[in-house]
């Protein structure tokens, strides 16, 4: 029986000191190292780590049941994609870099420099254990930090394995990742013992997040729920159109934060795209054991009943719901949902609903969708698709989402370079692109005077009008 209970006990109070001193004394040597140093040793352990596929495998199944090719694709797959762009764009990103300077400072030389906050807090969920943990605890290692990481209550054992793996490779100094266990008050607690915090989860926890790492001035990236909407029009390509869906939808059974949460189709193709989408959701192969099949069981226990009364109130309100039905209660296991004449007053149409639940509502035109869905709150991900590639990018660029796609449903995870995260409710900050690897970091801005030695600035005391008049015009003033 899948469990009803959390995988791990709340580390103690001496527990979770020693973790946070452990990445405290990390921290000191490891900021020391050079850029190109840090990207050969991770490179070294992303090797390793990968290595023991088959481990990750089991742990993230046994935690999270999830199809054992979606694990390979998913949360390995990506974490090598991250691995090559960011340790390819670390010397550039995090160099040292030369600044501009006026005419007038001409014998001064000025660069930045780029440096780690310390230790890094990550505050981690249940639906990617492996990914997420990993890759922000990479890009944070890369730029020169130790990581305090809390996992979800429901996944720890996959970040003890993680922790685990990355000490047993010996090329770090110990306690450079650092695992606490525990609930919210674990995850508190990281707020309190780092120098920067990344969360993912929740609108509701992130925003409490927020709120305690502002107290303290230290800052916080969120990426926070969302709510899809992928916007078809009637001269989409519908096969592709609807194969997206279907798998956006449900792809992790639908626990995806960008995932797709709603579909708005033109009225001229509804049936068109409704009759594609049918028989791809029958068609879905489910089962506990991850293998040959599409789509495993949920992994957080109150989402079944979430789900189910967000399917009942469309029921009640109209919509026709084909399956959704409760499979298996104790294991947590729903068939797959879809939705017909969903209508906006339906929760299923603006609530999160992380689940293998696909609605689909007709609209008269793509924009009337557009205002819909920024109308909302989230503003995570978004799609349009049409095979006027024009129209679909204008679309785009009027979607208040920090990623949207043409054509495309989800993949900018895999996009090391694209900043990833959302607008509005949907978070704050990015990880991910430059962005993301500079968030790790601060800014240190270097001026170092090089010649005369002896002589001081003509700006420095004592002021006259004679040395006045020639730096008024060397400032370019009238
Ligand atoms: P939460 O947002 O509550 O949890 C995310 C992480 O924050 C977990 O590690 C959690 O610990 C921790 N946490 C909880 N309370 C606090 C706190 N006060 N301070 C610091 N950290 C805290 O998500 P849930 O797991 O409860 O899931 C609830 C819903 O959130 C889902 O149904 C889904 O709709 C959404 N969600 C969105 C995700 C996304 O990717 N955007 C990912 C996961 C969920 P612990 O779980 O151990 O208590």
């Amino acid at each position: 029986m899948t469990p009803r209970t959390p995988s791990a006990a709340e580390a103690t109070a001496a527990e979770f000191a020693a973790k946070a001193a452990a990445a405290r004394r990390a921290a000191e040597t490891w900021r020391r190292t050079t850029v190109a140093q840090r990207v050969k040793t991770l490179r070294a352990v992303w090797k390793s780590l990968a290595a023991r596929r088959a481990e990750v495998r089991a742990v993230v199944h046994e935690e999270t049941g999830k199809p054992l090719v979606e694990i390979d694709l998913m949360e390995l797959g990506a974490a090598g994609l991250l691995v090559d762009w960011m340790t390819a764009a670390a010397p550039r990103v995090l160099g040292d870099k030369a600044a501009g300077k006026p005419w007038s400072l001409f014998n001064k030389r000025a660069y930045e420099r780029r440096v780690p906050r310390g230790v890094v807090g990550l505050i981690t969920p249940w639906n990617m254990p492996f990914l997420i943990p990993f890759g922000d605890a990479f890009a944070a290692m890369l730029a020169g930090n130790a990581v305090l990481l809390k996992p979800s209550e429901w996944t720890t054992k996959t970040a003890l394995w993680l922790e685990g793996a990355v000490a047993g490779t010996s090329l770090l100094p110990a306690g450079l990742l650092s695992v606490v266990t525990g609930g919210g008050a674990a995850g508190e607690a990281v707020i309190d013992a780092t120098d920067m915090v990344v969360f993912t989860g929740s609108t509701k926890t992130g925003r409490a997040v927020a709120v305690r790492a502002a107290g303290q001035l230290k800052p916080a990236v969120l990426e926070l729920g969302g709510k899809h909407p992928m916007i078809v029009l009637a001269d989409a390509a519908l096969d592709r159109a609807a194969a997206a869906a279907v798998w956006a939808a449900c792809a992790n059974a639908g626990q995806v934060c960008v995932g797709v949460e709603r579909v708005f189709v033109e009225a001229e193709a509804y049936d068109r795209f409704v009759e594609k989408v049918r028989p791809r959701m029958a068609a879905l192969r489910q089962k506990l054991d991850g293998r040959d099949c599409d789509l495993g069981r949920l992994v957080f226990p109150p989402l079944l009943d979430r789900i189910q009364e967000q399917l009942e109130d469309a029921r009640k309100k109209g919509a026709r719901v084909i399956g959704g039905e409760v499979l298996d209660r104790d294991n947590l296991l729903m068939s797959p949902a879809l939705v017909l004449d969903a209508r906006m007053d339906m929760r299923v149409m603006t609530e999160e609903c992380f689940g293998p639940v696909l609605p689909v509502m007709k609209i008269s035109r793509a924009e009337e969708a557009v205002a819909l869905a920024n109308a909302g709150s989230e503003g995570l991900a978004a799609s349009v698709w049409t095979t006027d590639l024009a129209k679909g990018e204008r679309l785009a660029a009027a979607l208040e989402v920090g990623l949207v796609g043409v054509n495309e449903p989800s993949s900018h995870y895999a996009f090391g370079a694209l900043p990833f995260g959302g607008m509005k409710q949907s978070g704050m900050g990015r990880r991910h692109g430059e962005e993301g690897l500079l968030a790790f970091t601060q800014a240190q801005s270097v001026v170092v005077h090089e010649w005369p030695d002896a002589t001081p600035d003509m700006w420095w005391f004592p002021y006259d009008e004679r040395k006045a008049g020639f730096l008024r015009k060397l400032m370019g003033l009238p």
